[in-house]
């Protein structure tokens, strides 16, 4: 199945450069450690804006929130991450999380390298007071001492930020996860685990906002579906519906994609097509997989009678919106069932129709 379309790039996002973001995290993190702010993802994203300077609303708000309370509420948090990170934007959620944890990525290898200096100090401080056996300035070894206390204080300090971060890092893998499953929970059909409707139009407009060259859509509706659940039972009914999405999913070429358009209709579009024959030889392969599909009653073992569709074929044309091609895929699909149903019909084209 292809991929949705592409979210905006980190990039767009987040247009500094590397450096740049660098030096806004190092004003960040101090800025957390004073305010004793959890290293978490939200947390990150906001004080990195607020380094930026970026949203001078969510600054004054943080300031305020940071006077009120001793511990920064998580839920004031949450919400100045939805209204000035994220906007309430699934698909811009996901690129700012994105970027959240490739930040986060980087304070870990900051902090790391900053850790492994300060005991690498501490080492040659420890080595320089050991060797200074008689001093040349009198309270050099006392200055000496107080500043390798100092540093293994720093020192502590870091490795249990480091720590905390680490803690961090496996949350954010969590927090991406759980966003992946509400992304994939809003474009996919839960019975039939191929895009539903929504996700669907989106898909096929984007693709017609591309190219129409080799852009071809089908449409299937199972045959005589009422009359089958009247029979069956609309439990065998919804197994049915599976079985179909999972043979489309099975057949389906590389950047081709299935939907369940709405009940016991579903669609197909297909890309880099060089004419109808070869979509309308597509469907006939996928009609006849349907007709061989053996569902059994599992409570008697009965294996029913076939299982039918009928289809409509259409080519995308130039200039075609979204509804046009519907509408010749669904007017092929109506030739189909009053043709006998159980079969395959191609759309006329509006070119065929105006000469
Ligand atoms: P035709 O051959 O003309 O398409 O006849 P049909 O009976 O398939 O068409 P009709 O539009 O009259 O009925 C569609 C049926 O599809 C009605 C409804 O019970 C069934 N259906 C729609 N959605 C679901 C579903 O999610 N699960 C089940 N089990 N049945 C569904
Ligand atoms: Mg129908
Ligand atoms: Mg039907």
């Amino acid at each position: 199945m292809s991929q949705p379309p592409k979210t905006p790039s980190i990039l767009e996002l987040y247009p500094e450069e590397t450096r740049e973001a660098a030096a806004l995290l190092k004003q960040a993190v101090p800025l957390m450690m004073r305010h004793a702010i959890a290293p978490n993802p939200v947390h990150y994203a906001l004080w990195y804006t607020y380094s930026k300077g970026s949203e001078p609303e969510l600054n004054r708000r943080l300031d305020k929130a940071v006077e009120d309370f001793d511990v920064f509420p998580p839920e004031t948090a949450i919400k100045l991450f939805r209204d000035y990170i994220i906007r309430g934007d699934l698909e811009e959620a996901r690129a700012g999380q994105q970027q959240v944890i490739e930040l986060v990525d980087d304070i870990e290898n900051d902090v790391s390298r900053s850790v492994i200096g300060s005991q690498n100090y501490q080492h040659s401080l420890s080595h320089g007071l050991s060797a200074l056996q008689e001093p040349i300035i009198e309270d050099l070894p006392s200055v000496l001492s107080e500043l390798q206390e100092s540093t293994q204080l720093m020192h502590d300090q870091q490795e249990k930020f480091l720590y905390r971060l680490r803690a961090a890092q496996d949350e954010i893998k969590h927090l991406r996860n759980q966003l992946e499953r509400a992304h994939l929970a809003a474009t996919l059909d839960s019975l039939t685990r191929v895009f539903n409707r929504h996700a669907f139009t989106r898909l096929l407009e984007q693709a017609l906002s591309e190219s129409h060259e080799g852009l071809a859509l089908v449409i299937l509706d199972i045959d005589h579906f009422k009359q089958f659940n009247d029979q069956y039972g609309h439990p065998l009914g919804d197994r049915v519906l599976q079985h179909v999405g999972q043979l489309m999913r099975e057949l389906l070429p590389p950047r081709a994609f299935a939907a369940r358009y709405g009940g016991e209709e579903f669609c197909l579009v297909l890309r880099n097509c060089t004419g109808i024959a070869e979509v309308l030889e597509f469907a006939e392969q996928l009609r006849r997989k349907i007709q061989a599909l053996r569902v059994k009653v599992r409570r008697t073992d009965q294996v029913l009678d076939s299982i039918t569709a009928s289809f409509g074929c259409a080519l995308a044309e130039r200039g075609d919106t979204l509804e046009a091609l519907l509408t010749r895929a669904d007017d092929a699909l109506y030739q189909a069932k009053r043709g006998g149903r159980n079969q395959v019909h191609p759309a006329t084209s509006e070119s065929m129709l105006s000469a």
